[in-house]
């Protein structure tokens, strides 16, 4: 009552139960002498984990003895039309079958594939989603997923609107782009124009004196696709530094997430840091519950998965959502606790984002 009074005097016609804005709750703090904190819902939601003793930027994060080499993870962007989805299943396929003689791939938003890089066997992390959602939807609070992107151009079509778009992303999310130059069988096309045209992006092929990698495919005929995945290592080991800790509670983000009628909740997560093993007590968002099964993308069962895989999870009791930060609870109780208060502050956000509307339109009929 006492607030409604000073916004009265403010001169706004208030109810207790009205949401404000932030700049209102500003002026609201000083006339009455309190100090107001605008808090974050990640923010929030970190002091929320920290009330568990989970703290994500915890020391085992920093200790340089803890870290280990880790896969790099990798976005396929471009114009559409040019040739992602094609060159993603070239990709899984060909690994496939050198692989899992026989087996079933699904579409699980993640897949991991070996390459022999200088007689050492090493993986790569694929993310199979669509368009840009890698950089956007799924940014797991600021934690970025995507360590390089391959860009991909047709070589009969060159930059367009969308080739543009996709290297601001990356760009902006200062992650480096490895160039494919798509296409390169068809009648008409012009690889030298497709490096021409990117220089001016910043783009510049090693061949040029510039620093980016630039590698001629077909993905249809699966022509380069090799020397494409090796120039994704060369470029990983060249900029970045990709360690994690494998030794420490799983934690990652939600890669998608769908209710299968005979097995439940179904969710790829992709581990970040530590080993995710069967039977850990796993909170993803507002859902919880304990690891009854782990598949990889053959739908081969595995007991753990490391730092950069990504790894179908079977055991939550609800659907988390695409991009939930996904972590490994101490135990049970507190997996459900967390996700119990989540459900609690998602519940609170939204009836006062209703009472919000509720009161605009009573504003209007007045
Ligand atoms: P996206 O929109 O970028 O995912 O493009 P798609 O992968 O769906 O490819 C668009 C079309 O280009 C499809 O008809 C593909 O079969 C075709 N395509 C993709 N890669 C190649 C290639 O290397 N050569 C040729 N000739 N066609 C390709
Ligand atoms: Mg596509």
């Amino acid at each position: 009552a006492a607030l409604v009074t000073v916004m009265f005097h403010l001169g706004e016609m208030a109810t207790a139960t009205q949401s404000l804005d932030e700049s209102t709750f500003q002026i609201l703090g000083e006339e009455i002498g309190w100090n107001i904190q605008i808090v974050s819902a990640e923010e929030e939601d970190k002091e929320l984990l920290q009330q568990f003793d989970i703290d994500l930027d915890g020391e085992e994060l920093q200790e340089d003895e803890d870290l280990k080499p880790r896969p790099p993870v990798v976005t396929v962007m471009g114009h559409v039309d040019h040739g992602k989805t094609r060159l993603l299943d070239t990709i899984r396929k060909t690994n496939v079958i050198e692989g899992e003689a026989g087996g079933i791939t699904q579409r699980i938003g993640a897949y991991q594939v070996t390459v022999t890089l200088e007689g050492e066997r090493r993986k790569i992390t694929f993310l199979d989603t669509p368009g840009h959602e890698a950089f956007t939807a799924m940014r797991a609070r600021g934690a970025e997923l995507t360590d390089v992107a391959i860009l991909v151009v047709a070589a009969d079509d060159g930059v367009m609107p969308q080739t543009v778009e996709a290297i601001n992303h990356a760009q902006a999310a200062k992650v480096p782009i490895v160039v494919a130059v798509n296409k390169i069988d068809k009648p008409g096309a012009n690889p030298d124009k497709v490096r021409g045209q990117l220089t001016e992006f910043g783009l510049v092929p090693e061949e040029y004196g510039g620093n980016t990698m630039f590698v001629d495919i077909s993905a249809k005929q699966n022509i380069n696709v090799d020397k494409l995945l090796e120039a994704v290592l060369l470029t990983a080991d060249a900029d970045l530094d990709l360690r994690a800790n494998p030794n420490m509670d799983a934690r990652g983000a939600t890669i998608e997430a769908r209710l299968d009628k005979g097995r439940g909740a179904v969710a790829t997560v992709l581990v970040q840091q530590g080993t995710l093993h069967v039977g850990d007590a796993i909170v993803a968002g507002t859902s919880y519950g304990r690891v009854r099964a782990m598949l990889d993308e053959n739908g081969k069962h595995m007991e753990e998965a490391a730092p950069s895989t990504p790894v179908q999870v079977l055991g939550l009791t609800s659907v988390p959502t695409a991009g939930d930060l996904f972590l490994v609870a101490p135990d049970d109780r507190t997996a459900r606790q967390i996700a119990e208060k989540r459900q609690a502050t998602e519940r609170a956000a939204q009836l006062a984002k209703r009472r919000k509307i509720v009161s605009l339109e009573s504003l209007k009929e007045q």
